[in-house]
């Protein structure tokens, strides 16, 4: 089969389609024929050598997808071949075909195109976690989102709204904020503007926020501390800011004394078995908002996989509001 193979470590012209050998389907996997990828930061950090492969997994790029279900494994129950199905995978989802656990495939509603498939296993699924399950969402809760019109940002935006808490969000433009209040945010702050932290604690009466899902980590770090509310939980998922905080910002005193926690979060580098588990919690609840519209994946622009280096650019220069697609037919 094809798939994108990465000459050596570097820039995006070390991207090439070549010869991959054919996955098997093996015992409680399916095999999936691709219609369609999602990019996401850690290809491209995975392409440039600074986030290798999960060991015993595939090093082809690629960490979810959509497609269907040409072949099913011995032992596994409840899936047939033709059904079509999106999927967080391991490694792999940049490739015509992949051998995927049954376990992690979601059956994708009708109304949902392979693109838009694609655009939803890691956007929401790490929102889910983050924000549902190690962030204790709570109604009215005060939700503070940065890269808002990410592709996890959007997803986020979209899941706190569900949970019935008031969203705020950070972006780098006026249009990016516009969009995220579309998309159900209350209020936004373009931080090229300056700290966000007048305007959250005007925006929140001087509450703070209850809870942060940081994509961007060791600039704000600081700032999150003293603006968080008592009890509040800052969920570490992303370092687009630097992973270094410089020690004389770093004070216990806020932390000890509004009894904050600090939760560092990865989606990749979890087991099989959490990750099965993570996607059928989350597709029990959510897979209906799907399916009647309430939620939906956000695509800013869909790629023909050849061209695969300009889709990693577009990322690069932060031009996306939501997911990049990569067409794996085209
Ligand atoms: P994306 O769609 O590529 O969007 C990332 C956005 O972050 C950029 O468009 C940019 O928007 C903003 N940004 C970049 N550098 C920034 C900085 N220094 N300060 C503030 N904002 C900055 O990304 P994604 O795929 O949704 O991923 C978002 C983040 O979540 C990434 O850091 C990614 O590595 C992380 N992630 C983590 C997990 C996990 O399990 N831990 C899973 C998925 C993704 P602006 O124009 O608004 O600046």
């Amino acid at each position: 089969m094809k798939a994108v193979h990465i000459k050596q470590f570097g820039g995006t012209e070390e991207l090439y389609i070549g010869e991959s050998p054919e996955p098997v389907a093996g015992d409680g996997e399916l095999l999936i024929q691709i219609k369609a990828a999602g990019l996401n930061r850690a290809d491209i950090l995975q392409r440039a050598g600074k986030y290798p492969a999960v060991p015993g997994e595939s090093d082809i790029l690629g960490l979810e997808i959509a497609g269907v279900v040409i072949g099913v494994g011995s032992g596994v129950t409840g899936w047939r071949e033709g059904e079509r199905i999106c999927a967080l995978l391991p490694g792999g989802g940049y490739a015509e075909r992949a051998a995927i656990p049954a376990g992690m495939a979601m059956r994708l509603p009708a109304g949902l195109s392979y693109a838009e498939g694609a655009a939803i296993p890691e956007a929401f699924l790490t929102a889910y976690l983050n924000l549902v399950q190690l962030g204790s969402i709570q109604e009215k809760d005060y939700v503070l989102i940065h890269a808002g019109a990410s592709g996890v940002g959007t997803a986020a935006i979209q899941l706190a709204r569900e949970y019935g808490a008031r969203v705020l969000v950070t972006a780098g433009s006026e249009e990016k904020l516009l969009y995220c209040q579309e998309l159900g945010a209350d209020s936004g702050w373009n931080y090229r503007q300056g700290s966000f932290v007048p305007w959250l604690m005007e925006t929140t009466h001087g509450h703070g926020s209850d809870l942060v899902l940081d994509l961007v980590g060791a600039s704000y770090f600081a700032d999150h501390l003293a603006s968080a509310a008592v009890g509040g939980r800052i969920i570490l998922v992303g370092m687009t800011g630097g992973s270094k905080v410089p020690m004389d910002t770093f004070d216990l005193n806020p932390l000890l004394m509004k009894r904050i926690s600090i939760i560092g979060s990865t989606l990749r580098s979890r087991s099989r078995e959490d990750k099965i588990r993570l996607t059928q919690q989350f597709w029990r609840s959510m897979g209906p908002k799907f399916a009647d519209g309430s939620i939906y994946p956000v695509i800013d622009r869909i790629f023909p996989w050849s061209h695969v280096r300009d889709a990693h650019e577009m990322m690069e220069a932060n031009a996306n509001k939501g997911k990049i697609i990569l067409d794996i037919t085209a």
